[in-house]
């Protein structure tokens, strides 16, 4: 809101309004000025959450701030789109000529080609960050053209301290440098810091477990346990230090509450990170950054419960029953392909029975299944009579958050009651 009232406030101070509404020819230099003083404010609000201060994520979530970002991202490539896009014809409509006004976009004015590489940077990213594209790419790839959002602001800078006439001199000026030096230095400490200490400080495999033919629960111990303040139901991400991976950070929820003997993660092979993963051995190096996420035991603390699980999204479910009690009597629906893929099911069943409640499995392929929708409201009421009572807390893939949260909601469960991880992926 303050970072909104002081652009308006900037493009106002400048002439922007006057010369928007006078519509005298002054206009397109206006809307390119309060077009490009509103992609960098977006863009820095976007850094701001990508940089996961500790205060916001605790308030709002790691999920819902990658998905925030990543909506903020989209919008800044349309404004940065539309910015070009006037400036280019305010230029030709000043010059009389749209070959002239490529030329001084692309270099005939100081910081101009840098500021065009900068955009078309953004619009790469942009453009890999779709949903239907992003899904197509190796994580790899798709990371590094990310990174290379951060060049194309830089790229830009050059060009709004010269030639943005409303931040090129004066208070201005510094608002701009200040708010832009606030960022680097957020993002060196809360978001590349925290990096830097996780290899600094790695911690160490001193257990492995194999649940089955691909999954394998793993214990991670080390003096910086003394320092982690996590939660059953958060997560880390993990980068093994191992040739290929050392640099790929790949989430991973606790599957038990931390204890002073370590922390443990269960991990399903399901490409090439999380398939090394289950292969470490005792005494491998792993660097941990951690911890996120706000589903904690607290969102349900003194109601019952349904948990709606599939396959390894057993593990945060897994640690968070550790911090209930009885009052939850937890219903735990827990849905995998195959017998061997309910994974920690004996610890799961124990765990329950002690809070007086029940386990219910559902296995097999989807299109084997007796039930067509085995999450719709019927199925539900018939399974768990007093669902409108429960809170619900959904873990697995996106099209079990999507059915069951939909069957929950037409069973009468309020919205509010329902709780899961956002897809950010
Ligand atoms: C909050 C959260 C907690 C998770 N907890 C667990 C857990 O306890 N145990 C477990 O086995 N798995 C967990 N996962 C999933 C795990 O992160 C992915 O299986 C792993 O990243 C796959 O990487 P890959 O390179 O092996 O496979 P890939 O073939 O690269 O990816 C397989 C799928 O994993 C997802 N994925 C890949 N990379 C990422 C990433 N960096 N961030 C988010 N999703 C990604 C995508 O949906 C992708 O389609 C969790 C995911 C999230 C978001």
């Amino acid at each position: 809101m303050a970072l909104t009232a002081c652009i308006v406030g900037l493009w106002a101070a400048g002439g922007g309004i006057s010369d928007l509404t006078a519509w005298d020819g002054a206009q397109w230099t206006s809307l390119t000025q309060v077009t490009g003083l509103a992609a960098s404010a977006v863009a820095v609000v976007g850094l701001v959450l990508v940089a996961r201060p500790r205060s916001l994520e605790r308030l709002y979530g790691l999920d819902r701030m990658f998905v925030w970002h990543r909506w903020l991202g989209e919008a800044v490539a349309v404004l940065v789109g539309t910015h070009v896009a006037v400036g280019f014809w305010d230029w030709t409509v000043a010059l009389d000529s749209s070959a002239a006004a490529l030329r001084e976009l692309t270099g005939g004015t100081e910081y101009m080609a840098l500021a065009t590489v900068g955009a078309v940077v953004v619009g790469i990213v942009t453009i890999s960050s779709l949903t239907s594209i992003r899904r197509q790419m190796a994580y790899e790839t798709w990371y590094f053209v990310h990174l290379l959002a951060y060049v194309g602001l830089a790229f830009a800078f050059g060009h709004e301290i010269v030639l943005g006439t409303n931040v090129s001199d004066g208070l201005g000026l510094w608002f701009w440098i200040l708010l832009h030096a606030a960022v680097v230095g957020l993002l060196l400490v809360s978001r590349w810091g925290k990096v830097a200490v996780a290899y600094l400080t790695p911690m160490r495999v001193t257990a492995v477990e194999r649940c089955n033919d691909d999954t394998v629960a793993i214990t991670l111990g080390g003096w910086r346990l003394r320092h982690l303040r996590a939660e059953p139901g958060q997560f880390f991400f993990l980068r093994p230090l191992v040739a290929g991976l050392w640099w790929q950070p790949h989430p991973y929820s606790l599957s038990a509450a931390p204890t002073a003997a370590g922390l443990r993660f269960t991990i399903k092979d399901r490409g090439d990170a999380s398939g090394a993963a289950t292969r470490l051995r005792i005494g491998a190096r792993v660097a941990v950054e951690g911890p996120y996420g706000i589903q904690l035991p607290e969102l349900v603390d003194g109601t019952p419960t349904l948990f709606v699980v599939g396959g390894v999204g057993i593990a945060p479910v897994r640690a968070m029953l550790e911090r209930l009690d009885r009052r939850s009597r937890p219903v735990v629906l827990y849905r995998a392909h195959r017998q061997e893929d309910l994974v920690h099911l004996d610890e799961l069943e124990a765990l329950v029975a002690e809070r007086g409640g029940t386990v219910r499995a559902l296995v097999g392929p989807t299109a084997t299944l007796a039930i067509a929708d085995p999450f719709s409201a019927d199925v539900l009421r018939a399974v768990v009579p007093d669902i409108a009572e429960r809170s619900v807390v959904l873990c697995g893939p996106d099209r079990l958050l999507h059915a069951a949260g939909r069957g929950a909601r037409a069973a009468g469960v309020p919205a509010e009651r329902i709780h899961h991880e956002h897809g950010w992926w």
